[in-house]
């Protein structure tokens, strides 16, 4: 099955590949590893940007500091499963995150803790008294339906107007009340002194970077990879059997039922000329300034250097799909997609095709589930199995201009040669 994208002037001679993956992030690129190194199929991965890796793309700037393109990314996850699958392609560095938000000139621990409401307010209360102080000040909402009913039924108005209001309508140019629960829900309320960004069980940092991980990902004889090629322009050139795709899923059906709205960033990235810049790698700022937040990189990496990096993160209505935007109306369209997604005979996956606010992890396992299922493989079988790669892999001709075999990796990035 290919989707009915097969030209009719495909060179005989080019291996049909098993699989067509569009995407290099998360998504793509489970797949692409467990299809070829589990299941023993022939992919070729593609991605209209100029690197693998999707929005968790790391890469060294200009002052040698490691940085993440797309904004800050940090691996956190309760799935032993998914940890252990991703494991095998990196070392990690600990890590506990760490978030300070900038609220009435203070740099003050964000998820609100004891030490949040003592500092904010020059109190020096225990657990119990904090909690009191909260069930003082919360509004009562039941159903908790909205991203405002979230907070203001934990914390009250004032905290969640000095916290959450601001950043929110920034980050999606809406008010909270327009969000589902779900959006506001990711940050919690604690009235232990408790400061990590995360609680998970696993929580760490690729030792060498994001980039490194995928490299050894996708490093596998029976993966090709076309780099700076959109879908469209080699859908009607490349042979394949079945077709996967991690895009945003609106765009694939030529946005027939209109545009799902996706919240854009622009992200401004800058190197200083002094070690640190900040205490923390993460500040919000929920009230003042255009930006939402500024990440130092180095708290991440923990890489020393005598400057360093930071990125300024700017909300914006258009531009490139970052963030599925969690309301009412937009799941009611997407489900409208996803009828005809369920139709096309194409396996849609990841946080842009799904429509889904997911992290890295649920992305790592919503893959897992698709190749368990394309497989016919149990849940441990889909992330245990190993074929050994087989000895020929034939894509575009073998040779180089001086006669040196290629890998079929390689070969796939020179399809002129
Ligand atoms: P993507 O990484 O978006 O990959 C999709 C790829 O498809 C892209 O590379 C794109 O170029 C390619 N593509 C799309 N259309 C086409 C086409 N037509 N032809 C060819 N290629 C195409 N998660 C965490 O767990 N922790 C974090 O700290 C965290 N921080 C984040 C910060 C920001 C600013 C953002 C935006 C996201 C963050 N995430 C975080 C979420 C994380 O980025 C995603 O969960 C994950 O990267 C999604 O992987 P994916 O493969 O679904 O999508
Ligand atoms: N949020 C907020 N103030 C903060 C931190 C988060 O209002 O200081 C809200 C905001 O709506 C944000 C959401 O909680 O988009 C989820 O925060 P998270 O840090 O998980 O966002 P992400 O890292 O996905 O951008």
């Amino acid at each position: 099955m290919n989707n009915g994208h097969r030209s009719p002037n495909t060179p005989s001679k080019m291996e049909v590949f098993d699989y067509l993956i569009v995407g290099a992030g998360f998504a793509g690129s489970v797949l692409a590893e467990r299809l070829a190194r589990g299941s023993g199929k022939h992919v070729l991965l593609v991605d209209r940007r100029p690197h693998f890796g999707g929005n968790a793309y790391d890469h060294y700037d200009d002052s040698g500091i490691l940085v993440h393109k797309y904004g800050p990314h940090i691996f956190h996850t309760n799935s032993k499963e998914v940890f252990d699958y991703l494991s095998r392609f990196t070392e990690w560095r600990q890590y506990q995150h760490k978030v300070l938000a900038s609220v009435d000139g203070q740099l003050l621990p964000i998820p609100i803790n004891l030490d949040t409401i003592n500092r904010l307010y020059g109190l020096s209360l225990n657990s119990f008294q904090m909690e009191e102080f909260l069930a003082g000040r919360a509004e009562h909402r039941d159903p908790v339906r909205t991203s405002e009913d979230v907070v203001v039924n934990k914390v009250g108005r004032e905290l969640y107007e000095k916290f959450f209001r601001g950043y929110t309508r920034k980050q999606w140019g809406l008010d909270p009340s327009d969000l589902d629960a779900q959006v506001t829900a990711r940050v919690p309320t604690r009235t232990n002194r408790d400061d990590r960004y995360f609680t998970d069980a696993y929580q760490a940092m690729p030792k060498q970077g994001f980039t490194r991980l995928f490299s050894n990902m996708l490093d596998h004889p029976n993966i090709g990879l076309l780099l700076n090629a959109d879908y469209r322009e080699v859908r009607n050139i490349i042979p394949y059997r079945e077709l996967i795709y991690t895009g945003p899923v609106d765009e694939f059906f030529d946005f027939r039922f209109g545009k799902l709205p996706y919240r854009c960033l622009e992200f401004k990235h800058e190197t200083l000329n002094k070690p640190l810049h900040q205490p923390v790698a993460v500040i919000n700022y929920p009230n003042d300034c255009a930006f939402t937040r500024v990440t130092e990189f180095k708290h991440l990496t923990g890489q020393e250097h005598p400057k360093t990096s930071i990125v300024y993160e700017y909300p914006l209505a258009d531009g490139d799909p970052y963030y599925p935007i969690p309301r009412g109306e937009n799941a009611e369209l997407y489900r409208k997609y996803q009828e005809l997604a369920d139709q096309a005979g194409v396996h849609f996956v990841g946080r842009l095709a799904t429509y889904k606010y997911y992290n890295m992890d649920q992305v790592v396992a919503q893959a897992l589930t698709l190749y368990a299922r394309l497989c016919k493989l149990n849940r441990a079988e889909a992330t245990d199995r190993y074929i050994e790669p087989p000895l020929r892999t034939v894509t575009f001709p073998a040779k180089t201009k001086r006669g040196r075999s290629l890998s079929s990796r390689r070969r796939a990035l020179l399809p002129q040669e």
